[in-house]
């Protein structure tokens, strides 16, 4: 294989700067020429398409967000669209892709590959962390580590006014980011998609905690569960304790990637690279 594509797709994830990065100085190591694609499927479709060099890729490894940005495409969903973009593939020569993405990409790569025979490996990027074929998806543990840091920062004031935190994170259906940065965080209280909850329950271990002697307590909920102002306002009637909800929201996307993520990131690009070749 000479010529491969590269493109990001979907919701951005910390990491995958470093990711494209590894694709292209892996794939010219290996004697390839390598071509991003501009905002993912769509990018594909609209043929933005140009060639990247060892610079294209100069000083990106510490950055956030996407240099090739990325975009959600309805038109990849189409027969049509799935054709536009087998076409652009053709036209550029480029004989296999990389995929860097969430679930709804590697659907996308999932057709690429088994309905136009286009060799595609799809790189799990996505801060969700709900791809089942990793441990770790890339951008989770970066994403992870700013909640850990608002959390933080949250105690200080909640513990000093009494009051009880209602904190939402993001990971759409899957709980991962609230249960790894509740755990982290010593939250008393972690709410998921994949486990039912009780408001009575809930009442119950916030009384318990008072009664031991706590002067805070962090409640954090996936924003599968529910949004944390609906959340702040249920609980609410139940307590005189003071309730305070956050929505720490996009930020979690955003920063520049853990060395966690860096390191992983480096090794799926070179993956990817060696399985295309
Ligand atoms: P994240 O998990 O961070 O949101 P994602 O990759 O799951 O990332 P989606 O918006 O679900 O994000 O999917 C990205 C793009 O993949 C879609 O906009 C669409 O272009 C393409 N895609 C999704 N599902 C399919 C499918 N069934 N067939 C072809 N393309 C698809």
């Amino acid at each position: 294989m000479k010529r491969i594509g590269l493109l990001t797709s979907g919701g951005d994830a910390p990491g995958m700067n470093a990711a494209i990065r590894a694709v292209v100085r892996s794939g010219i190591y290996f004697g390839m020429e390598v071509y991003g694609i501009e905002r993912g499927y769509a990018g594909l479709i609209e043929d933005t398409v140009l060639p990247m060099e060892m610079r294209s890729v100069s000083n990106i490894v510490q950055c956030g967000g996407t240099k090739l940005r990325t975009a959600r495409c309805l038109e990849m969903l189409t027969e049509e669209g799935q054709k536009r973009a087998v076409q652009t593939l053709e036209k550029h020569g480029i004989e296999g892709l990389v995929v860097i993405g969430g679930d709804g990409s590697f659907r996308g790569a999932k057709v690429l590959s088994e309905k136009y025979g286009v060799p595609t490996i799809g790189i799990p990027g996505t801060i969700d962390n709900d791809l089942e074929y990793t441990d770790y998806t890339l951008g989770f543990d970066t994403a992870v580590n700013t909640c850990l840091d608002i959390i933080n920062k949250l105690r200080d004031t909640m513990t000093s006014h009494e009051r009880v935190s209602v904190v939402e994170v993001m990971g759409r259906h899957c709980g991962d980011i609230a249960l790894y940065s509740g755990i982290a965080s010593g939250a008393e209280i972690i709410v998921v998609p994949e486990i039912a909850f009780s408001m009575d329950e809930i009442v119950t271990r916030i009384n318990r905690s008072r009664a031991n002697g706590k002067h805070s307590n962090i409640i954090v909920v996936a924003e599968g569960v529910m949004g944390a102002n609906e959340f702040a306002k249920q609980l609410q009637a139940f307590t005189t304790h003071s309730v305070r909800p956050t929505c720490i929201g996009h930020v979690q996307r955003g920063g520049s990637p853990s060395m966690a993520d860096r390191m992983l990131a480096a090794q799926f690009g070179n993956k990817a690279v060696r399985l295309l070749k």
